[in-house]
């Protein structure tokens, strides 16, 4: 076999998969529509060039790849202290989870009954996690962060605001209003938006779309973590 040599090889790389579940009463959540395909193939295609690969994964029906370490998460806040934990010790974070940005204020301790017609949730924003990344890695070239943006509409603006505002590398886009790509499926077409400017990336399988943003990761290491080469 091949030993891979590209310059993710013996690189720490965080990836972070799937949706989250925020509880709303011991039996029920709010959730979203991610199956964790996309993050799953991030995470396998970046262990087959040979970095160490950490996988923090919401609730998901898919095998974890071999050779990668899985850690388990349910919740937004959960996948925080798993994300915060571990991204110092990381070269490069990939935040490809469909990381809930509400959960309900406080979840009943006992199953709600249907003794109402209309009911009320309270929602409270949860933690951005690539944010506060952004935050705490200002002014270090370290680790490499890179974000999704799943849209229903808008998708290059709103990449390009969440570039800004979130103090990220790369903003991989992807339009999920579509029905060939972005949840669910094994296809996707992403545009890849960073500060250098954005390449169209068409419609193919999820490990493809995987490869090209690795391949976008290796052109942009070497010049953030020269230590590395
Ligand atoms: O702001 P928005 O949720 O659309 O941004 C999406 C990106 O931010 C994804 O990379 C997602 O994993 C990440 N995210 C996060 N913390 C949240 C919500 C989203 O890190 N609470």
């Amino acid at each position: 076999m091949l030993e891979p040599g590209g310059p993710l090889r013996g690189t720490r790389v965080l990836v972070t998969a799937g949706p989250t579940r925020e509880a709303l009463d011991p039996v029920r959540f709010v959730g979203n529509r991610s199956s964790g395909k996309m993050g799953y193939a991030l995470a396998a295609a970046a262990r087959s060039r040979g970095a160490g690969v950490v996988l923090i994964s919401g609730p998901t029906a898919l095998k974890p790849p071999a050779g990668v370490d899985l850690v388990q998460v349910t919740t937004a806040a959960e996948m925080y202290e798993a994300v915060t934990a571990r991204a110092a010790a990381s070269d490069v974070v990939i935040m490809a989870a469909a990381v809930a940005d509400y959960a309900p204020s406080a979840a009943a301790t006992q199953k709600i009954h249907k003794d109402q017609d209309l009911m009320t949730l309270t929602l409270a924003r949860t933690p951005d996690i690539i944010g506060e990344l952004g935050r705490r890695r200002a002014g270090q070239g370290k680790p490499l962060l890179v974000g999704f943006a799943a849209e229903t509409h808008d998708v290059l603006n709103q990449a390009r605001k969440k570039l800004k505002e979130k103090g990220v590398d790369l903003i991989v886009a992807n339009d999920v209003s579509r029905i060939d790509a972005g949840f669910e499926v094994d296809t996707n077409e992403v545009t890849l938006v960073s500060a250098d400017g954005e390449e169209k990336i068409p419609l193919q399988s999820k490990t493809a779309v995987a490869n090209h943003v690795l391949d976008r990761i290796e052109a942009m290491l070497p010049a953030r973590t020269p230590a590395l080469k």
